[in-house]
């Protein structure tokens, strides 16, 4: 029986998603074996790839002057290849907005090829806020300007996009496809997919073709965007059932009515929980109300002591994975897109339960 999975990545799929996937596992296409065992360059798969680029790019509006690139070694390998790409176009620094653990991350590998500038931070109130559009300056010199739209573990979601004379660069592994967005604001976009498209193992890039010649010299050759969107994202063999799945999602994702259908879910699915969460005197929110993630809600409750009952009950009540970030304990629901209404119901109904037993 398949339960309620507020896992925060690798995370819930849609069900029909996986069901088909179990129909065309050992047959796939009359071929008499499954997706993952043809050549990525038989016609079967050109097509699989070139179906969900199409679909992608309906979903997000992607015009036609960005390349749509399916890239290996996850949102982490493009901390490497954003300043690997974008630092050899005359300027060697880039500005970054520091707010949490992923743009940490981001940060600190950028720094090892040129100059980060952080703009703003959030550190002041461990990181439960995003900075304020009017708090902050861009750089006069910058390659690029990177952000982090939502931070996965911090729970903490930009209520703004930056408005920034830069290229604009923005880590939306945990909340694409969520909303619609205005992707000729952005140089880059990138997300791993284990979150909101589909299994681990591939990552989305959505670059702006006039960015294609600003590397590094001596840029690895499989970090290179150029080189990748050339081949379409061929150069080497892709993850091809990670390929697969995610342009099953995609076609899921079109049917439901696409980004705008997620966007309401989204708004739902999160105000239903922080609505209770602001009502209730035991379980709170650690997070600014104008920075709330929609996708991410990270929760404390009154005692820690209950935390492991809270988790043992949940998971038999099956709620899966509600367990905090190692980092930061507590608890957190990620609330993607493949997660139904019915399960964040599910959810409050099992807390208003727990604290009336417990509070
Ligand atoms: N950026 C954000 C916002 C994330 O949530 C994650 C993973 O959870 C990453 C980057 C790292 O992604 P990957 O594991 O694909 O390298």
């Amino acid at each position: 029986m398949r339960k309620f999975n507020f896992c925060a990545g690798p995370a819930a799929l849609p069900e029909p998603v996986l069901r088909q996937a179990q129909e065309e596992l050992l047959d796939w296409q009359g071929l008499g074996c499954s997706v993952m065992e043809v050549s990525h360059r038989s016609p079967e798969f050109t097509q699989v790839a070139e179906t969900a680029e199409q679909d992608l790019r309906d979903l997000l509006a992607i015009p036609a002057n960005y390349k749509v690139l399916f890239l290996q070694g996850g949102a982490t390998g493009q901390f490497s290849a954003i300043p690997w790409n974008l630092l050899g176009g005359g300027s060697k620094s880039a500005d970054y907005i520091h707010t949490g653990q992923w743009a940490d991350k981001a940060i600190k590998e950028a720094s090892r090829y040129g100059q980060v500038n952080i703009v703003a931070s959030s550190e002041d109130r461990n990181f439960s806020y995003t900075p304020a559009a009017d708090s902050w300056q861009e750089s006069d010199d910058a390659a690029y300007f990177h952000y982090t739209p939502n931070e996965t573990i911090g729970g903490v979601e930009f209520p703004y996009i930056p408005e920034v004379k830069s290229p604009l660069v923005a880590d939306m592994s945990s909340c694409i496809l969520s909303q619609s967005i205005p992707v000729e604001k952005f140089g880059f976009i990138y997300a791993g997919a284990q979150k909101n498209i589909g299994p681990s193992g591939i990552a989305v890039g959505i670059v702006r073709d006039d960015l294609l010649d600003r590397a590094l010299p001596g840029i690895p050759r499989s970090l290179n965007w150029k080189i990748a969107a050339a081949g379409g994202s061929m150069d080497n063999t892709p993850p091809t059932f990670a390929w697969y799945l995610s342009g099953l999602v995609f076609k899921w994702l079109k049917a439901q009515g696409g980004v705008a259908a997620m966007a309401e879910l989204s708004e739902k699915k999160s105000a239903l929980l922080y609505d209770f969460l602001d009502r209730s005197d035991f379980f709170s929110s650690p997070v600014a109300k104008d920075s709330r993630s929609r996708m991410n809600v990270p929760f404390v409750l009154a005692d820690e002591k209950l935390d492991k009952l809270f988790l043992q009950e949940s998971e038999a009540a099956g709620l899966l994975n509600l367990k905090g970030h190692r980092s930061v304990g507590g608890m957190r629901a990620s609330l993607y897109n493949a997660v139904p209404l019915e399960a964040v119901e599910a959810l409050v109904a099992f807390m208003a339960d727990f604290e009336q037993r417990n509070g």
